[in-house]
């Protein structure tokens, strides 16, 4: 599988978007600057509540897709959140590398990353499977992520989630 391209990298800004703690404004701000390099420069990051609102519920939106365990619930939440964007695609090369955005330059933020995050989430979904997302099995994480593993044999979030729960299982069949 290749991931190098724009459509597949935006699956991961969706994937931080889903597991970004958004609980006060603080935080859904610090989401954006955090990932100020995915908005045309000049874009503005500073955000009314509202469009703080939005952010947060694009995330709730993600998770959901990923949390669904059959394709019809998938291929209906993805619709939810692709009712959301507004892909107009072009072509750019500002990294040096042509390649496409889906969102207009000029659109403003909130815009620009509902757009990414749900056009990125689609395409992965329907080119590599809907089970390719998931949450993570490790006890008390909940994150979700995206499986890029060629076997599609992933469980975890993170190399930290999965030898955390390797140590788990060795502990508790020490117990027994
Ligand atoms: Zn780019
Ligand atoms: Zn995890």
């Amino acid at each position: 599988m290749n991931y190098d391209t724009y459509g597949s990298t935006a699956v991961e800004l969706a994937i931080d978007l889903a597991n970004a703690d958004l609980g006060s404004p603080d935080e859904v701000q610090a989401f954006l600057d955090a990932h100020h390099e995915w908005f045309t420069g000049g874009t503005a990051l500073e955000l009314s509540g509202d469009e703080r609102a939005s952010v947060t519920a694009t995330s709730g939106l993600i998770r959901q897709v990923a949390v669904a365990e059959t394709e019809p619930d998938v291929r209906d939440r993805l619709n939810d959140l692709l009712a959301l964007a507004s892909p107009h695609p072009y072509a750019t090369d500002h990294d040096g590398e042509l390649h496409l955005h889906f969102a207009r330059p000029d659109a403003d933020a909130v815009e620009q990353l509902t757009t990414t995050v749900a056009m990125g989430l689609s395409q992965v979904v329907v080119q590599h499977g809907w089970q390719r997302l998931g949450v993570c099995a490790a006890e008390g994480c909940g994150n979700v992520y995206v499986d890029t593993s060629r076997n599609a044999s992933r469980r975890y979030c993170s190399n930290t989630c999965a030898s955390r729960s390797t140590v788990a299982a060795y502990r508790a069949r020490q117990k027994i």
